[in-house]
């Protein structure tokens, strides 16, 4: 089974993905870890990416949808794929649809107000793990495997007023393009906890994975 997360930044797609991957065993692959890899690598892919993640923007299609091609058709998918990040506009979602079938996009809406407190108090771990401030109580490593926690370069509110911009304008779009084919599933992601939200989603997903 093949399915896409969308959700705005700071939705819980990651979370969520991290719930899935282990229930499921589907191969969680996020565009965004992928830029991050390329800038950290220091690649011709990530000195593109940089100017466009620092300003909130997306990194053009022609680049992303290539990566993500390359991936699908030229790697290992296993049991199935969880696009995390990707499709980001509809042009997206429609070249994804000519190398790729979609079973299932899980759309996790969250309250713009809740997006930016999550975000700006996000820190993470290069384990996976994440974690917001307020639940903290100061630590600086990680509870799960004792690293360093970092605040990614774009978690700032500069940057997020934009990302939640385009967010709005290009990428939420894409739920109704999903919707359209029947495949939408709508899951509140900003009252329960993640364990309840995962609850929801996983009635969905054992419909089809069983
Ligand atoms: P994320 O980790 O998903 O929040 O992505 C971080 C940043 O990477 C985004 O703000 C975009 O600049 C870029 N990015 C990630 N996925 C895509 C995509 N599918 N299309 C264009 N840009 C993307």
């Amino acid at each position: 089974m093949n399915i896409v997360l969308l959700g705005a930044p700071g939705a819980g797609k990651g979370t969520q993905a991290a719930f899935i991957q282990n229930k499921y065993g589907l191969t969680h692959i996020a565009t965004g870890d992928i830029f991050r890899a390329n800038i950290k690598g220091g690649t011709p892919i990530g000195k593109l990416a940089k100017s466009y993640i620092d300003a909130g923007k997306l990194v053009p299609d022609e680049v992303t949808c290539e990566i993500v091609k390359d991936r699908l058709v030229n790697g290992e998918v296993g049991k199935g794929f969880m696009l995390d990040g990707f499709p980001r506009n509809v042009f997206q979602a429609e070249e994804l649809d000519k190398f790729a079938k979609v079973d299932l996009c899980v759309n996790i809406d969250v309250d713009k107000a809740l997006l930016m407190d999550r975000i700006c108090g996000r820190r993470m771990c290069s384990c996976g793990a994440t974690y917001h401030v307020s639940t903290l109580n100061g630590a600086t490593t990680c509870a799960k495997c004792g690293q360093p926690l970092y605040q990614r370069a774009d978690d700032n509110p500069e940057t997020v007023g934009a990302r939640l911009d385009t967010y709005e304008a290009q990428t939420a779009p894409v739920a109704n393009y999903y919707r359209a084919q029947g495949k939408l599933f709508t899951v509140d992601g900003g009252s329960g906890t993640p364990e309840q939200v995962f609850a929801a989603i996983e009635s969905e997903l054992d419909k089809y994975l069983k």
